[in-house]
């Protein structure tokens, strides 16, 4: 068979091990998930109302152009229906945008340690990757200028950055943006837009107008709670919509997806509670870290990145094997940290518990390390 030769260099997408999986292997009976950064409260209730009366309509294709929640977020951020388009996920946004615009002869700019998807579709169309390493957790913008050239189609931008939850201020993201050549496509991917905090983070819609060469991703599956549904959206001038529309499957948000969304929409104090409760964890986390002399990056997103300054397979396993799922920072480019997703305020405590306890089993507490 004839495969693209590039696929040779890329494994497939690694799922962790499932619950059930782990609860056999270790005899446990509660397995607590903080690896993917779902939302641990879930969705709205309002979801749920509007799922259950949708199952007569099984066997119909939904609405390929998702209309209804067309208008209900245009309406949300104040743009016009035809500055939008929908993904399976904002992960098939990266796929679409990355069949649009990269092939051979094409260059691609991004953070070296980033979300992967976006290397991950670059390496299949066959573009050259150019990654920039991060400067303190976040994007190195000037380096990143310095990258393009006159071959570059896409500048990828993850903002607040997964795996190290930092953000671009807005004057420095600005400044970034008039710098990039008109022809390039920047991708601002906001999948944790709602979870920020910082008062300098700036509402990217707002820079469409001066940029037409920009396009925001934002996702249902974070803070909306609704990640097995898969839905994401794109959104940026009509024209940019307009160009990308080929690419996308005609049917490719299923029907339960766009009601959920819809509902999950409509209650907006759902978000800001989760939000709220967003900040008291990851305060936990600060805590347990400053008490530990551990390293971390203050977060915008509803993860954070702690540096155990020891293998993060190895706590990783340590907290595998009583019960929590977190990520080893190993595959993230951070081989001596964890990811941890914020749970729920018991979830935060059991886990911060047990890495007490692994830092008292390996004694890497300050106190019992000689001082010199
Ligand atoms: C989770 C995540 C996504 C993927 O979101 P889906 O909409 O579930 O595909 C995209 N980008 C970043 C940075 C993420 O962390």
């Amino acid at each position: 068979m004839k495969w693209k030769e590039q696929l040779l260099q890329l494994t497939p997408y690694q799922p962790g091990k499932s619950i059930d999986e782990v609860k056999k292997q270790f005899g446990l009976s509660e397995i607590i998930k903080l690896a993917s950064n779902e939302n641990p409260f879930g969705c709205s209730e309002k979801v749920l109302t509007v799922l259950k009366p949708a199952e007569s309509t099984f066997p119909l294709y939904p609405d390929g152009y998702a209309a209804e929640l067309r208008t209900v977020l245009a309406a949300h951020h104040g743009v016009n229906e035809d500055q939008l388009i929908f993904g399976n996920g904002s992960d098939e946004l990266i796929q679409m945008i990355s069949r649009a615009l990269l092939g051979k002869g094409t260059n691609t700019v991004m953070a070296e340690c980033t979300f992967p998807q976006y290397r991950h579709n670059a390496v299949i169309e066959g573009a050259e990757i150019k990654e920039v390493p991060l400067k303190n957790g976040e994007h190195d913008l000037d380096q990143m200028l310095e990258a393009v050239n006159h071959n570059t189609s896409i500048i990828w931008i993850c903002n607040p950055n997964n795996p190290t939850g930092q953000y671009i201020p807005k004057k420095q993201l600005t400044s970034f943006l008039e710098k990039v050549p008109a022809d390039i496509l920047v991708v601002l991917d906001e999948a944790y837009y709602e979870y920020v905090v910082a008062d300098d983070y700036c509402n990217s819609i707002h820079l469409l107008k001066s940029f037409p060469n920009l396009i925001i991703l934002r996702t249902f599956s974070k803070i909306y709670g609704l990640a097995s549904l898969r839905i994401g959206y794109g959104i940026s001038l009509a024209e940019t919509i307009r160009a990308l529309e080929p690419v996308r499957e005609p049917f490719n948000v299923n029907r339960f997806a766009q009601k959920a969304a819809v509902a999950a929409l409509s209650d907006q104090s759902y978000v800001e509670d989760c939000k709220q409760q967003n900040r008291e964890g990851l305060e936990q986390y600060y805590r347990f870290c400053r008490e530990n002399g551990l390293t971390f990056y203050p977060s915008q997103g509803n993860f954070i990145l702690i540096d155990f300054k020891t293998d993060g397979n190895d706590v990783f396993q340590y907290l595998l094997e009583r019960g929590y799922i977190v990520r080893s920072g190993r595959a993230l480019g951070f081989p001596t940290s964890v990811r941890v997703t914020v749970g729920s305020k018991e979830q935060n405590e059991g886990v911060i518990k047990l890495m007490g306890d692994y830092l008292s089993s390996r004694l890497l507490l300050p106190e019992m390390i000689p001082s010199s």
